[in-house]
Parts: structure tokens; C-alpha cells; sequence
């Protein structure tokens, strides 16, 4: 256990942000460390429960009170080693993970939860600045039993399969249709929440380890998915579901209406080239305007969740005049309500960085329509106010009113795997919500095809899409060679504590 009294003599402190005068002048990361003796402290609040019920709220089953140990003991090389033991990449989690177990934490009953995913992120960043991530390749007697493994997309869940199956001894091909490996980590996530040179140094790590990266190349397109089985012994599909939802209203045809994955891309893109300007020394590292850009526009956002908020903080850096976020559903209460009880990941109203930097947050709208100018350029849309009764939500009459906007950003959440021709090529059945059916290990309809991610799951969460990619990586090394020490993360059919 770490300090037993711990958590009665040292109250929570939770992590820091840069002031907002500052940060929204740059596109660095917002939070600030603690530094070691601080995150040591709040280690030491960890009570090492008997049934410590943050392993069932984190879907990784990190083993928090471990390493929350060891970080108050001060052998944080060790903590680094047994966070790596469930976890492929804690510094993206770390960072980006709602963190569940903090609302599974069993301190969080009757007081403030141990803060989880900042002991995580500092473990690692501390682990990578001492040199203790390495690369590890397969030792060549499992090189030589190992087959060809084909992953198709690098999101989190394709880099945790590539990287599992690769030091098991597989020789792993990642393709990538976009040019830079990486999914949403590096075209949707911005930087001010994930410097992208977290995100390289573990593509480094993985090429040393032996997975090939082929990026710019569209499966089913570039490569056939006749020529890709031939090439390989199995394929695990991590694609994502990429399919944006709309929002059908009349003037939707609109010039300045665009979906928020054609938005954030343009602005990561900018944000990496000027990036990579300034790290090479050469002239010019100030970040050039993208093709879509919020700047001395009024903006719109249509949807409150985190996709909403990365445009909102997007926006602000770019130099907009105005943002209001728009959110059909009502604004949740501020602390847990009574049907969400301990440990569930409670529905309440937070505040995430890019909201503390500004803009307006509305609750219970909904859009009825886009009005344009005469150049068919989105000038202003029209909403009313909503209440949400017998399944469905009804206008409430005169609450109708008109916001002027010149961008407008649509944040609603996706549907669902792309159908098209790598699917189709497969032949792989869907399940009733658009997402590739899969069986209890991970097995599509196809024999030798897996699907691991948002692919299989639908739209959710980094840790679920790293859990699932380390629990496919066992299955497809079960499949090719009778058996598998990797670890099973969790079943298909998991799901969080709600
Ligand atoms: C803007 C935004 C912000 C988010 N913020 C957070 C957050 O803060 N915290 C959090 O936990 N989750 C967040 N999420 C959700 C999270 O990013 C996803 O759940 C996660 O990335 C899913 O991982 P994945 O590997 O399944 O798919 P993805 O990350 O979507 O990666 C799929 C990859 O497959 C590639 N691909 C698809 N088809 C092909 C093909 N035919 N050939 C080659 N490549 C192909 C795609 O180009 C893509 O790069 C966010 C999502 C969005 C959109
Ligand atoms: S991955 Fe998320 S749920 Fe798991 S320990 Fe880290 S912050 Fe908590």
C-alpha cells in the first residue's frame, strides 16, 4: 500500500492549465506537470483497495494501485514497467482518457478520487525524458516461427495490434491511408491536447521494433483486397468509423457549413507543418491560415461533446470573433446524479480546457434550418429550444431565434464503419449499428480477418480502441499459430460502467 493515511492527510490536487491569455497564443499542450514530489503526494493518497474497482473502470485493467505505489516509494522505472505491462501507450491516455477508474476509484465514495490519469501521464513522461522506453523486438526464435500480419488503419487500435503482434514475431505491415500514421491521434485530436511529437517518437519505437509503416495507400483501392490476402496470413481491420452523422435542414447545401473532420485535419496540418518549420531551423514557424479557418468569423458549433470542444479550442487559436456550441440535450447537473451512482462514469456538466478559454455553451437547441447570403455563403442559422419528452424532442413555440454565423461546424458524432471497397472487398457482415460484427475473439465473418476499434465498437474512446487492438493482437496470434501469450485486454462485448 502506499502511504496508509495518505488519503486522510492530503487532500486532491488536480492538474493544472496553462493561464488562457497565454495558451490560446500557441497550440502547446495545456496542462502543466506537477512535478515529482507533488504527483508522489497525491500517489500516496491511493488506498490499495482490496477490490480495487478502478481496474474496472479503466478498460485496459491498468493496475493503478501498483504503480500508484511505486510512484510514492520513488521507483518510478518500475511504475513505468508495470504501466506498460497493460498499456501500450500511456502518454496518449495520460492525456486524452476521460478516466473512467477515477470514477471507479473507491476513495471517490465519500471524498475526492486519487488523481489516476495524472500519476499515468507523468510516470511516462518521466520514463521516456530517463531513457526507459525502448524498443522492443521479438527475439529471433519467434521471428523465424512468425507469420504476415496485414493491419489496416493506425489509429490507436492499429497501433496497439501492430505493436503486440510485431513482439510476438509476426511481421507486420500497418497501411494508412492518410500520409503520416497515427488515425485520429494526428488529424482530429489538435495539438494543444496531443503534441504529435508524442505520437512520433512511438511510431519510432515501433519501426525499431520491426513494423512497417505503408502510409498514403488506401486498402481496397491502392493495394486490392485480393492482393492483400495474398500477401498476408491474417488481417486485422482497425479503420475506424468515419463516417460523419449529419444534420439534414434546409440551406445544409450552404458554402461555410462542414463537418468537424474537415475542419480539424486542415488546422492539425498547418499546426504540424509550421511544427516541423521550427524544428528544423527553418525560417518561418508562425502557422499559416488552413483552407477552412475560423478567423474573424462568428462560429457555430453543432454538438456538445469532445469533438465540439477540440473545434471550439481550434477556433479560438485561429483568431474567431465569436464561438457558441450548440447541444440538443439538456445541461447535466453538476455533481452525480442519483440514477448514476458510484462507480459509474457519471453524465455531469465539465469544463474542459478549450471551454474555460471561452465562448458560449447552449443547451437544449436544436437547428431547424441555415440561412445564407446572397453569395450562398451560411450567414446565420435558426434555432428553438427543446424539451425532451416521450422519446423524442419537441420544439418549444416562440423560443425560436437566429444566431449570425459565417462557419458553422457540425460535431454530431458518426455513424459507423465506411462501407466501400475494402469492406466490400472482404465481404465482412455488419452488425445492426453499421459497425463490422465480430465474435467473442474478435473474429469477423471472414476466416483470418479481425476487426479490432471503432470499426467493431463504433465511435468511442482511445483506451477501448488500445484495449481492443491489444485484445485482437491475441486472437490473430491464436489464429496463426495455435496459441498466444498475449494478453486479452477485454471481451467484444465489454462495455463501460453506466
Ligand atoms: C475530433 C475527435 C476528438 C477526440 N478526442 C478524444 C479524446 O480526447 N479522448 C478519447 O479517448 N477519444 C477521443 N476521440 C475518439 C478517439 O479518437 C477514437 O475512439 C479512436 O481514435 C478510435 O481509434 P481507431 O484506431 O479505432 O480508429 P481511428 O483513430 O479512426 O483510425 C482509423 C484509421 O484507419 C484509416 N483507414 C480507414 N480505412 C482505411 C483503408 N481502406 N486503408 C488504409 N487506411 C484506412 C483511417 O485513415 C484512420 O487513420 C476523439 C475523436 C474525434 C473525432
Ligand atoms: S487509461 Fe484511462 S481509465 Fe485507464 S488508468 Fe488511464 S486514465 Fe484511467
Amino acid at each position: 500500500m502506499a502511504d496508509p493515511k495518505g488519503f486522510l492527510s492530503t487532500p486532491r490536487e488536480s492538474p493544472t492549465r496553462r493561464p488562457v491569455d497565454v495558451r490560446i497564443r500557441d497550440w502547446h499542450e495545456v496542462y502543466t506537470e506537477f512535478g515529482q514530489p507533488a504527483l508522489e503526494r497525491q500517489a500516496g493518497r491511493c488506498m490499495d483497495c482490496g477490490i480495487p474497482f478502478c481496474h474496472q473502470g479503466c478498460p485496459l485493467g491498468n493496475l493503478i494501485p501498483e504503480w500508484n505505489d511505486l510512484v510514492w516509494r520513488h521507483d518510478w522505472q518500475e511504475a513505468a514497467q508495470r504501466l506498460h505491462a497493460t498499456n501500450n501507450f500511456p502518454e496518449f491516455t495520460g492525456r486524452l482518457c476521460p478516466a473512467p477508474c477515477e470514477s471507479a476509484c473507491v476513495l471517490g465514495i465519500n471524498a475526492d478520487p486519487v488523481t489516476i490519469k495524472q500519476v499515468e501521464v507523468e510516470i511516462i513522461d518521466r520514463a521516456w525524458a530517463e531513457g526507459w522506453v525502448a524498443a522492443q523486438p521479438p527475439a529471433s526464435a519467434a521471428l523465424a516461427a512468425g507469420r504476415r500480419v496485414a493491419v489496416i488503419g493506425s489509429g490507436p487500435a492499429g497501433l496497439a495490434a501492430a505493436q503486440q503482434l510485431s513482439r510476438a514475431g509476426h511481421a507486420v505491415t500497418v497501411y494508412e491511408r492518410a500520409d503520416r500514421p497515427g488515425g485520429l491521434l494526428r488529424y482530429g485530436i489538435p495539438e494543444f491536447k496531443l503534441e504529435k511529437r508524442q505520437l512520433d517518437r512511438r511510431i519510432a519505437q515501433m519501426r525499431a521494433e520491426g513494423t512497417e509503416f505503408r502510409c498514403g495507400v488506401q486498402v481496397g483501392v491502392d493495394v486490392t483486397t485480393a492482393e492483400l490476402r495474398a500477401s498476408c496470413d491474417a488481417i486485422v481491420l482497425a479503420g475506424g468509423a468515419t463516417v460523419p452523422r449529419d444534420l439534414p435542414v434546409p440551406g445544409r447545401e450552404l458554402a461555410g457549413i462542414h463537418q468537424a473532420m474537415e475542419y480539424l485535419p486542415l488546422a492539425n496540418r498547418v499546426v504540424a507543418a509550421a511544427a516541423e518549420r521550427s524544428a528544423s531551423g527553418a525560417p518561418g514557424d508562425e502557422v499559416a491560415e488552413p483552407a477552412i479557418s475560423a478567423h474573424g468569423k462568428d462560429v457555430v458549433i453543432i454538438g456538445g461533446g469532445d469533438t465540439g470542444a477540440d473545434c471550439l479550442g481550434t477556433a479560438h487559436r485561429q483568431g474567431a470573433a465569436s464561438v457558441t456550441q450548440l447541444e440538443i440535450m439538456p445541461r447535466p447537473p453538476d455533481s452525480r446524479p442519483g440514477q448514476q451512482p458510484w462507480p459509474t462514469y457519471p453524465m455531469i456538466y465539465r469544463v474542459s480546457g478549450a471551454h474555460e478559454e471561452g465562448g458560449q455553451r447552449v443547451f437544449a437547441v436544436s437547428t431547424q434550418e441555415f440561412r445564407g447570403d446572397a453569395a450562398g455563403r451560411v450567414s446565420g442559422l435558426r434555432l428553438v429550444e427543446v424539451k425532451f419528452s416521450a422519446g423524442r424532442f419537441e420544439p418549444l413555440p416562440g423560443t425560436e431565434r437566429e444566431l449570425p454565423c459565417q462557419l458553422v461546424l457540425l460535431a454530431l458524432g458518426f455513424t459507423g464503419a465506411e462501407r466501400g471497397p475494402l469492406l466490400d472487398g472482404l465481404g465482412v457482415d455488419f452488425d445492426a449499428r453499421g459497425n463490422v460484427s465480430r465474435d467473442g475473439a474478435y473474429a469477423t465473418s471472414v476466416p483470418g480477418v479481425f476487426v479490432a476499434g471503432d470499426m467493431g465498437r463504433g465511435q468511442s474512446l482511445i483506451v477501448w480502441a488500445i484495449a481492443e487492438g491489444r485484445s485482437a493482437a491475441a486472437a490473430a496470434d491464436q489464429y496463426l499459430t495455435g496459441e498466444s501469450v498475449l494478453p486479452v485486454a477485454i471481451p467484444p462485448t465489454a462495455r463501460s460502467l453506466s
